[in-house]
């Protein structure tokens, strides 16, 4: 097969990353007979310093011409980056944005898997975490709260805020036929979250939510209030498969399932448009503090590579081998310095990397 991806290495760490993340797709192309075809991409302060902005035309299209975007991440040290002497619309993450709206990204996903050997890093009860936990966070993006319309006024000297949560049903539709079919691809469970208990929004997400479960039979379909969903998440992670849920919700109980795995560097994303295309990235920002040290942890960018493997070329068997390669690394006691552990031993981003391709066989 022929894969067409085009790169952002990004800033900071991304080019460290994402060198490491390439050497890996290269070497799955290797075993399993498939060519690769990338196109480089600037976006975020490395499009600032060469064309004084964050993202252009070409970046775009050049985007859009590939299967797939792989990004390492962008901006830089906030406090002493010129870049952050721009205006905000000049800034690396207006590029960031720009890209994600000129691509129709309304699908997020970010797994959080808790791995036994990196157990330690969950900040829950041992009895809780032990039974280990890999679920898939599905929020709604490009929808609800965060892009309705808002106002501020002032009536009688008294100040006045109003931000409106407006879903259609072919929104809802859209993302909820994305979380089924991830959903066969793994333990067919959703669980869709809403606040159907108070909201319209949440009524309507609930009544589409269920009309898309017919198409999917051999899915477990359960709706949870967001509310409970946070307690859950603490309480027993292990019991989700996909969490299924509109922006707002999805922004806070990401942020939430990520921290309870404990290590950044490990956190995979990916955002999807309605045909196969998608961009992947780690969740994780572009670490201006350790970048050029060669000590960043490539495993996030590496695990985001193989969701694209997965997500946009189904090619199941390739991811198996990319996710099975970290656990095997991770067995075997190889850490990078941010989940480095007594007993362990500490390797590079580039031994990290090699080490990962010599796994795939
Ligand atoms: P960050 O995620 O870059 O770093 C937070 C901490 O985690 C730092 O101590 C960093 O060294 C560490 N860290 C992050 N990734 C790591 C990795 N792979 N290996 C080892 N350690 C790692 O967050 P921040 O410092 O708040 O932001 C830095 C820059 O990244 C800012 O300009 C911010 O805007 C940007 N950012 C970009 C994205 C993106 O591209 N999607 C996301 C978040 C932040």
């Amino acid at each position: 097969m022929k894969l067409n991806i085009a790169c952002i290495e990004g800033d900071g760490i991304g080019p460290e990353i994402v060198t490491e993340a390439k050497k890996i797709l290269d070497k799955v192309a290797l075993v399993y007979g498939h060519e690769i075809v990338y196109t480089n991409v600037l976006l975020g302060g490395a499009s600032i310093d060469v064309h004084g902005v964050p993202l252009t035309d070409e970046a775009v299209e050049a985007a859009k011409a590939a299967d797939a975007v792989l990004m390492g991440s962008i901006g830089g040290d906030t406090t002493t980056s010129p870049w952050y002497k721009l205006p905000p619309n000049l800034r690396p993450e207006a590029g960031l944005l720009g890209i994600r709206k000129a691509l129709n990204l309304f699908a997020n996903l970010r797994p959080a898997v808790l791995y036994e050997e990196l157990s330690d890093a969950c900040p829950l009860k041992k009895e809780i975490s032990s039974a280990g936990f890999d679920m898939m966070i599905m929020r709604e993006l490009t929808g609800g709260l965060y892009f309705g319309e808002r106002h501020t006024t002032e009536e009688n000297g008294i100040r006045k805020a109003v931000d409106t949560l407006t879903y259609d049903e072919n929104e809802i539709r859209r993302i909820a036929v994305k979380g089924f079919d991830i959903a066969m691809k793994r333990k067919k469970k959703v669980t869709s979250v809403d606040k159907a208990n108070v909201l319209d929004s949440s009524r309507l997400w609930r009544k589409v939510v269920d009309e898309v479960a017919v198409d999917y039979p051999e899915v477990t379909l359960e709706h949870m209030l967001v509310d409970n969903c946070a307690m859950q998440l603490v309480k027993d992670p292990a019991q989700f498969d996909v969490i299924l849920t509109e922006n707002m919700f999805g922004d806070i109980l990401s942020d939430e399932a990520s921290m309870v795995t404990g290590s950044i560097g490990m956190l995979a994303s990916a955002s999807l448009n309605d045909s196969k295309f998608g961009l992947y990235e780690p969740s994780h920002g572009s670490a201006p503090d350790i970048a050029g040290k060669g000590i960043a942890n490539p495993i996030a960018t590496i695990l985001s590579a193989a969701m694209m493997l997965r997500y946009s070329f189904d090619l199941d068997k390739e991811a198996d081998a990319v996710e099975n390669a970290v656990k095997s690394i991770l067995k075997k006691g190889y850490r990078t310095i941010d989940i480095m552990s007594e007993g362990c031993t500490q390797v590079g981003c580039k031994e990290m990397g090699d080490l990962l391709a010599d796994e795939i066989n």
